[in-house]
């Protein structure tokens, strides 16, 4: 940095002898500067989890030294709390540079569709997966939205498509950066899983040289994830159940909880991340994450879809990248502590509330039926809650998770509870991290999870 402002400042005098300083000085400057080009100086981002915001980097060698670090306020951390430093330096004309994604370039202020190519296949018949790329004209941070982790989740496929064609580069301050279908071969197929029958979001971050999944993961996490500063994983219920909109977060790290915080009024509800799953592997890598759940496999649901998308609108009106066409302004989000509530026996599940009720405690929630002997029972709520998820009617044996009923929790108790963890965590450091399986199984039936 310092020769390079050195040579700037020579050939600055030295013009000014003869001439106001021309644009052209500059791009020479910029260019034999860009003439080895590193991916990470290009992007307008930290490529380094633990390094400084890149952003202004780059670009910029004409302008003041003071200005160089941190002017733009994109610390993906900070939150809301961006943008209050009236004494801040004012906004430098031009901090961003063109993006550096996937071997493309992308220029500023511009929408393009790049190419992601999981190399697990061979690569003459690999098929490429489509990204789409909104890169805006004023410095903020790198959002990323991923759908289709599981192939045959569509309403995320939906919500991807209609924000991203509503973003205008031009308007946009920071780069949106949307997959909408992750796993191809299972969208083909209509299947949640990888065409080797495993589970994608099991295998996060990856490996470069493991299994089939391992690897698809890796390269999703190398080549895209590791770009964004944040990320919102969408999803819905599996294998017959349904999800009310939500978010799914783990309310012990305060970043997280911050962000959740940004999507209006959607629903929150604490789910501690398990190992594999995209959004705890973005979170370890300082990568603040949350999974959106909405509606259920295999359809598209146009109430779903909508809310999800409005939530997503205005996460960026908060996080300052953009006016949002409508905003929830006064909504705040309710945040959930939540449990499955289990078939005790196995028949037919015939429900008797519906998705987002709220129950009573002692209320039959549903009756499971053995269709052969005619015994039935009834499944009981345990708590006065909602019901944020469900099953569908069907056979189910005994233990199937039929209903996840939400306790409601103040977003003081919550994070509270959160800054409490941190600070444990925090003392834990550098101690043994592999903490035995708090008592009972987690709660999380078969296939439910993101
Ligand atoms: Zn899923």
């Amino acid at each position: 940095m310092t020769p390079t402002l050195n040579r700037t400042l020579i050939a600055l005098t030295l013009v000014a002898l003869a001439a106001p300083v021309t644009a052209n000085e500059r791009e020479d400057e910029d260019g034999r500067h860009a003439a080895p080009p590193s991916a990470d100086q290009a992007a307008p981002r930290p490529e380094d989890p633990d390094g400084p915001p890149a952003a202004t980097d780059a670009p910029d060698d004409d302008t003041t030294e003071q200005a160089a670090p941190g002017d733009t306020g994109a610390d993906p951390a900070a939150g809301e709390a961006t943008g209050d430093t009236a004494t801040e330096v004012p906004a430098t004309p031009d901090p961003v540079a063109p993006l550096e994604l996937l071997g493309k370039t992308v220029p500023v202020g511009t929408f393009d569709t790049l190419y992601w190519t999981p190399d697990q296949s061979f690569r003459s018949i690999a098929t490429p997966v489509p990204v789409l790329v909104a890169h805006g004209t004023r410095p903020g941070p790198h959002l990323c939205l991923t759908a289709a982790v599981h192939g045959d989740e569509l309403n995320g496929i939906e919500m991807v498509r209609r924000l991203m064609y509503e973003l205008e580069p031009d308007e946009l301050a920071g780069t949106v950066v949307g997959v909408p279908i992750v796993n191809l071969d299972g969208f083909r197929n209509g299947s949640r899983y990888l065409s080797d029958r495993r589970d994608l979001n099991r295998y996060f971050p990856g490996r470069k040289n493991g299994s089939a999944a391992s690897r698809v993961a890796y390269s999703l996490f190398e080549n895209i994830v590791r770009h964004c500063d944040y990320l919102v994983d969408l999803h819905t219920g599996s294998q017959k159940r349904v999800n009310q909109p939500q978010l799914r977060a783990d309310l012990e790290n305060p970043q997280v909880v911050a962000f959740a915080k940004h999507f209006g009024g959607m629903t929150v509800l604490h789910s501690p991340s398990s190992s594999g799953m995209l959004r705890a592997a973005a979170v370890d890598e300082g990568i603040v994450a949350v999974t959106m759940e909405a509606g259920g496999p295999n359809r598209l649901e146009d109430d779903a879809v909508d809310y999800g998308v409005q939530a997503l609108e205005t996460l960026l009106e908060n996080l300052d990248m953009r006016k949002a066409s409508r905003f929830w302004g006064a909504p705040q989000p309710v945040f959930y502590e939540s449990e499955w509530i289990r078939a005790g026996q196995g028949g037919i599940l015939l429900s008797e509330v519906e998705l987002n009720e709220q129950v009573k405690k002692g209320q039959i929630l549903g009756t499971v039926t053995d269709p052969i002997s005619n015994t039935g029972s009834a499944i009981i709520a345990p708590y006065d809650g909602r019901v944020l998820g469900m099953a569908v009617n069907q056979v189910v044996h005994a233990g199937f998770a039929a209903y996840r009923i939400g306790e409601e929790k103040s977003a003081e108790e919550v994070e509270a509870k959160a800054e409490q963890a941190q600070e444990q965590n925090d003392s834990q450091s550098g101690g043994n991290q592999d903490e035995p399986t708090p008592a009972g199984e987690p709660d999380r039936p078969d296939g439910d999870t993101e």
